[in-house]
Protein backbone atom coordinates (compact mmCIF):
# COMPACT_ATOMS: atom_id res chain seq x y z
CA UNK A 1 0.00 0.00 0.00
CA UNK A 2 1.15 3.72 -0.63
CA UNK A 3 1.59 6.05 2.03
CA UNK A 4 1.99 9.45 1.12
CA UNK A 5 1.83 12.55 2.35
CA UNK A 6 0.32 15.90 0.10
CA UNK A 7 2.78 18.59 -0.69
CA UNK A 8 2.10 21.94 -3.42
CA UNK A 9 -1.23 22.03 -5.70
CA UNK A 10 0.69 21.10 -8.92
CA UNK A 11 -2.38 22.60 -10.78
CA UNK A 12 -6.04 23.26 -10.43
CA UNK A 13 -7.91 22.86 -13.44
CA UNK A 14 -12.18 23.22 -13.62
CA UNK A 15 -13.21 20.53 -11.88
CA UNK A 16 -9.79 19.07 -10.10
CA UNK A 17 -6.93 20.05 -8.19
CA UNK A 18 -3.57 17.82 -8.81
CA UNK A 19 -1.20 18.34 -5.51
CA UNK A 20 2.41 16.67 -5.57
CA UNK A 21 3.61 14.28 -2.75
CA UNK A 22 6.24 12.77 -1.13
CA UNK A 23 6.89 10.68 -4.31
CA UNK A 24 7.49 12.10 -7.82
CA UNK A 25 6.17 9.59 -9.42
CA UNK A 26 2.61 9.73 -7.47
CA UNK A 27 -0.38 12.73 -7.65
CA UNK A 28 -3.64 13.56 -5.37
CA UNK A 29 -6.08 14.34 -7.25
CA UNK A 30 -8.64 16.36 -5.65
CA UNK A 31 -12.33 16.69 -7.08
CA UNK A 32 -13.65 20.21 -6.32
CA UNK A 33 -17.71 21.09 -6.52
CA UNK A 34 -17.38 23.60 -9.54
CA UNK A 35 -19.57 22.73 -12.60
CA UNK A 36 -18.70 24.89 -15.46
CA UNK A 37 -19.63 24.86 -19.37
CA UNK A 38 -18.90 26.73 -22.52
CA UNK A 39 -15.34 26.21 -21.73
CA UNK A 40 -15.75 27.91 -18.25
CA UNK A 41 -18.52 30.55 -19.39
CA UNK A 42 -21.12 29.30 -17.38
CA UNK A 43 -20.20 28.94 -13.51
CA UNK A 44 -21.78 27.50 -10.49
CA UNK A 45 -20.86 25.29 -7.19
CA UNK A 46 -22.95 21.87 -7.29
CA UNK A 47 -22.33 21.17 -3.60
CA UNK A 48 -21.22 17.82 -3.44
CA UNK A 49 -20.17 17.21 -6.95
CA UNK A 50 -16.73 16.30 -6.28
CA UNK A 51 -17.97 13.30 -4.01
CA UNK A 52 -20.06 11.68 -6.53
CA UNK A 53 -17.95 12.33 -9.37
CA UNK A 54 -14.53 10.96 -7.30
CA UNK A 55 -16.80 7.83 -6.41
CA UNK A 56 -18.27 7.65 -9.86
CA UNK A 57 -14.54 8.02 -11.22
CA UNK A 58 -12.78 5.38 -8.89
CA UNK A 59 -15.38 3.07 -9.79
CA UNK A 60 -14.98 3.38 -13.09
CA UNK A 61 -11.21 3.10 -13.13
CA UNK A 62 -11.61 -0.13 -10.75
CA UNK A 63 -13.61 -1.74 -13.38
CA UNK A 64 -11.46 -1.01 -16.37
CA UNK A 65 -8.41 -2.50 -14.60
CA UNK A 66 -10.61 -5.54 -14.03
CA UNK A 67 -10.86 -5.19 -17.80
CA UNK A 68 -7.18 -5.14 -17.83
CA UNK A 69 -7.28 -1.34 -19.35
CA UNK A 70 -4.37 0.57 -17.37
CA UNK A 71 -5.59 4.07 -15.90
CA UNK A 72 -3.51 6.56 -13.93
CA UNK A 73 -5.87 5.16 -10.73
CA UNK A 74 -3.80 3.78 -7.69
CA UNK A 75 -6.29 4.43 -4.92
CA UNK A 76 -8.73 6.54 -3.69
CA UNK A 77 -7.93 8.04 -0.52
CA UNK A 78 -11.07 9.94 0.97
CA UNK A 79 -14.38 10.90 -0.86
CA UNK A 80 -12.79 13.41 -2.94
CA UNK A 81 -9.64 12.36 -2.91
CA UNK A 82 -7.30 9.80 -5.19
CA UNK A 83 -3.76 8.95 -5.34
CA UNK A 84 -3.03 8.91 -8.96
CA UNK A 85 0.04 8.26 -11.33
CA UNK A 86 1.96 11.21 -12.32
CA UNK A 87 1.70 11.17 -15.91
CA UNK A 88 2.95 13.34 -19.15
CA UNK A 89 -0.20 14.16 -20.63
CA UNK A 90 -0.44 14.27 -24.50
CA UNK A 91 -2.04 18.25 -25.04
CA UNK A 92 -4.94 16.13 -26.59
CA UNK A 93 -8.86 15.25 -26.30
CA UNK A 94 -10.06 12.11 -27.35
CA UNK A 95 -13.45 12.26 -28.03
CA UNK A 96 -15.56 8.90 -29.36
CA UNK A 97 -19.37 9.23 -30.60
CA UNK A 98 -21.58 6.27 -30.46
CA UNK A 99 -24.30 8.97 -31.27
CA UNK A 100 -24.33 12.35 -32.27
CA UNK A 101 -24.82 15.27 -29.62
CA UNK A 102 -23.04 18.30 -28.74
CA UNK A 103 -20.80 19.91 -30.92
CA UNK A 104 -20.82 17.56 -33.86
CA UNK A 105 -24.78 18.20 -34.37
CA UNK A 106 -23.62 22.00 -34.33
CA UNK A 107 -20.42 21.77 -36.82
CA UNK A 108 -21.77 18.96 -39.27
CA UNK A 109 -25.71 19.61 -38.94
CA UNK A 110 -26.42 16.27 -37.79
CA UNK A 111 -29.61 15.10 -36.17
CA UNK A 112 -28.75 14.88 -32.36
CA UNK A 113 -29.55 11.12 -31.89
CA UNK A 114 -28.43 9.84 -35.38
CA UNK A 115 -26.46 6.68 -34.32
CA UNK A 116 -22.45 6.10 -35.98
CA UNK A 117 -22.41 2.85 -37.69
CA UNK A 118 -18.96 2.88 -36.03
CA UNK A 119 -17.76 4.49 -33.06
CA UNK A 120 -16.45 8.18 -34.31
CA UNK A 121 -12.96 9.39 -32.91
CA UNK A 122 -12.02 13.32 -33.35
CA UNK A 123 -9.00 14.71 -31.66
CA UNK A 124 -9.61 18.17 -30.58
CA UNK A 125 -6.76 19.86 -29.46
CA UNK A 126 -5.96 20.74 -25.38
CA UNK A 127 -6.43 24.32 -25.17
CA UNK A 128 -8.55 26.55 -23.08
CA UNK A 129 -7.89 30.21 -24.94
CA UNK A 130 -8.48 28.15 -28.53
CA UNK A 131 -11.58 26.50 -26.86
CA UNK A 132 -9.87 23.08 -27.65
CA UNK A 133 -10.43 23.00 -31.50
CA UNK A 134 -10.97 20.14 -33.59
CA UNK A 135 -7.90 18.20 -35.01
CA UNK A 136 -6.59 16.36 -37.81
CA UNK A 137 -3.82 13.85 -37.25
CA UNK A 138 -1.65 15.15 -39.78
CA UNK A 139 -2.02 18.29 -37.69
CA UNK A 140 -1.33 16.50 -34.24
CA UNK A 141 2.04 14.77 -35.68
CA UNK A 142 3.45 17.98 -37.08
CA UNK A 143 3.49 19.77 -34.09
CA UNK A 144 4.64 16.60 -32.22
CA UNK A 145 1.54 16.86 -29.78
CA UNK A 146 2.29 12.99 -30.29
CA UNK A 147 3.89 10.90 -33.15
CA UNK A 148 2.21 8.85 -35.33
CA UNK A 149 2.60 5.08 -33.41
CA UNK A 150 1.80 6.82 -30.61
CA UNK A 151 -1.58 7.98 -32.13
CA UNK A 152 -2.29 4.79 -33.35
CA UNK A 153 -1.77 3.40 -30.02
CA UNK A 154 -4.50 6.29 -28.39
CA UNK A 155 -6.76 5.31 -30.90
CA UNK A 156 -6.87 1.78 -30.13
CA UNK A 157 -7.20 1.99 -26.15
CA UNK A 158 -9.57 4.52 -26.93
CA UNK A 159 -11.98 2.57 -28.79
CA UNK A 160 -11.35 -0.51 -26.50
CA UNK A 161 -12.88 1.74 -23.22
CA UNK A 162 -15.37 3.25 -25.47
CA UNK A 163 -16.49 -0.76 -26.17
CA UNK A 164 -15.93 -1.80 -22.62
CA UNK A 165 -18.19 1.81 -21.29
CA UNK A 166 -20.92 0.76 -23.34
CA UNK A 167 -21.19 -2.34 -21.52
CA UNK A 168 -20.59 -1.42 -17.97
CA UNK A 169 -23.53 1.13 -18.62
CA UNK A 170 -25.92 -1.07 -20.48
CA UNK A 171 -25.76 -2.95 -17.47
CA UNK A 172 -27.40 0.07 -16.38
CA UNK A 173 -29.93 0.17 -19.48
CA UNK A 174 -27.83 3.50 -19.99
CA UNK A 175 -26.80 4.71 -23.17
CA UNK A 176 -22.99 5.87 -23.99
CA UNK A 177 -23.75 8.69 -25.97
CA UNK A 178 -20.20 9.89 -26.38
CA UNK A 179 -17.70 10.47 -24.30
CA UNK A 180 -13.84 12.71 -23.87
CA UNK A 181 -10.89 10.95 -23.09
CA UNK A 182 -6.83 11.80 -22.16
CA UNK A 183 -3.82 9.83 -22.23
CA UNK A 184 -0.65 10.87 -20.83
CA UNK A 185 2.82 8.29 -20.48
CA UNK A 186 3.52 7.34 -16.88
CA UNK A 187 7.32 6.75 -15.67
CA UNK A 188 7.52 3.19 -17.55
CA UNK A 189 6.99 4.88 -20.86
CA UNK A 190 3.22 3.39 -21.31
CA UNK A 191 0.35 5.25 -22.78
CA UNK A 192 -2.04 5.12 -19.93
CA UNK A 193 -5.67 6.71 -19.57
CA UNK A 194 -5.26 10.15 -17.23
CA UNK A 195 -7.37 12.68 -15.91
CA UNK A 196 -11.38 11.32 -15.13
CA UNK A 197 -14.63 9.68 -16.66
CA UNK A 198 -17.71 10.99 -14.39
CA UNK A 199 -21.34 12.75 -15.90
CA UNK A 200 -18.76 15.72 -17.29
CA UNK A 201 -16.84 13.78 -19.66
CA UNK A 202 -19.71 11.55 -20.78
CA UNK A 203 -23.43 11.83 -22.38
CA UNK A 204 -25.34 9.40 -20.75
CA UNK A 205 -29.01 8.73 -21.78
CA UNK A 206 -31.29 6.76 -20.26
CA UNK A 207 -33.80 4.56 -21.92
CA UNK A 208 -36.34 7.35 -22.07
CA UNK A 209 -33.27 9.10 -24.12
CA UNK A 210 -32.89 11.65 -20.84
CA UNK A 211 -29.56 13.28 -20.04
CA UNK A 212 -28.47 11.85 -16.91
CA UNK A 213 -25.07 14.17 -16.93
CA UNK A 214 -23.97 17.32 -17.40
CA UNK A 215 -25.88 18.36 -20.29
CA UNK A 216 -28.34 19.09 -17.91
CA UNK A 217 -26.15 21.65 -16.53
CA UNK A 218 -25.44 23.19 -19.78
CA UNK A 219 -29.32 23.02 -20.81
CA UNK A 220 -29.55 25.61 -18.13
CA UNK A 221 -31.70 23.10 -15.68
CA UNK A 222 -32.19 24.68 -11.76
CA UNK A 223 -28.98 23.08 -9.44
CA UNK A 224 -31.28 20.77 -7.63
CA UNK A 225 -32.06 19.01 -10.77
CA UNK A 226 -28.40 18.79 -11.96
CA UNK A 227 -27.62 17.42 -8.44
CA UNK A 228 -30.35 14.91 -9.04
CA UNK A 229 -28.46 13.86 -12.04
CA UNK A 230 -25.10 13.27 -9.96
CA UNK A 231 -26.64 11.56 -7.39
CA UNK A 232 -28.41 8.60 -9.15
CA UNK A 233 -25.52 8.06 -11.49
CA UNK A 234 -23.32 7.62 -8.23
CA UNK A 235 -26.08 5.21 -6.45
CA UNK A 236 -26.71 3.51 -9.41
CA UNK A 237 -22.87 2.42 -9.74
CA UNK A 238 -22.10 2.49 -6.53
CA UNK A 239 -25.30 1.41 -4.55
CA UNK A 240 -24.04 -1.57 -2.84
CA UNK A 241 -20.79 0.32 -1.17
CA UNK A 242 -23.35 3.18 0.04
CA UNK A 243 -25.91 0.73 1.39
CA UNK A 244 -22.77 -0.66 3.48
CA UNK A 245 -20.91 2.31 4.49
CA UNK A 246 -23.09 5.28 3.72
CA UNK A 247 -21.01 7.47 6.79
CA UNK A 248 -17.74 7.02 4.83
CA UNK A 249 -19.46 7.82 1.77
CA UNK A 250 -20.77 11.67 2.03
CA UNK A 251 -19.33 12.46 5.15
CA UNK A 252 -17.09 15.44 4.51
CA UNK A 253 -13.33 15.01 5.77
CA UNK A 254 -10.46 16.76 6.67
CA UNK A 255 -8.37 17.15 3.24
CA UNK A 256 -5.20 18.83 4.34
P1 LIG B 1 -18.75 17.92 -27.46
O1 LIG B 1 -17.65 17.90 -28.50
O2 LIG B 1 -20.06 17.47 -27.99
O3 LIG B 1 -18.82 19.25 -26.74
O4 LIG B 1 -18.33 16.88 -26.33
C1 LIG B 1 -18.24 15.49 -26.61
C2 LIG B 1 -18.06 14.74 -25.29
O5 LIG B 1 -16.78 15.05 -24.73
C3 LIG B 1 -19.06 15.10 -24.22
O6 LIG B 1 -19.36 13.94 -23.46
C4 LIG B 1 -18.37 16.13 -23.37
O7 LIG B 1 -18.83 16.10 -22.04
C5 LIG B 1 -16.92 15.69 -23.48
N1 LIG B 1 -15.99 16.83 -23.52
C6 LIG B 1 -15.53 17.47 -24.62
N2 LIG B 1 -14.70 18.47 -24.28
C7 LIG B 1 -14.61 18.47 -22.94
C8 LIG B 1 -13.89 19.26 -21.99
O8 LIG B 1 -13.13 20.19 -22.32
N3 LIG B 1 -14.09 18.95 -20.68
C9 LIG B 1 -14.91 17.93 -20.29
N4 LIG B 1 -15.06 17.68 -18.97
N5 LIG B 1 -15.58 17.16 -21.17
C10 LIG B 1 -15.45 17.43 -22.46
Amino acid sequence: MIELEKFNKKYEGKAKILYETSDPNYLIQYFKDDITSGNGEKKDILEKKGIYNQSICTTIYEYLAECKIDTHLIKSINNREQIIKKLSMFPIEVVIRNYAAGSICKRYNIKKGYKFSTPLLELFYKNDSLNDPLVVDALVTEMNWCDNSELKEIRQIAHIINHRMIEFWNQYKITLVDAKYEFGFDCNLDIILGDEITPDTQRLWNRKGESLDKDIFREGNDMSKVSSVYEHINELINYQSIVDNPENTFAEKGYD
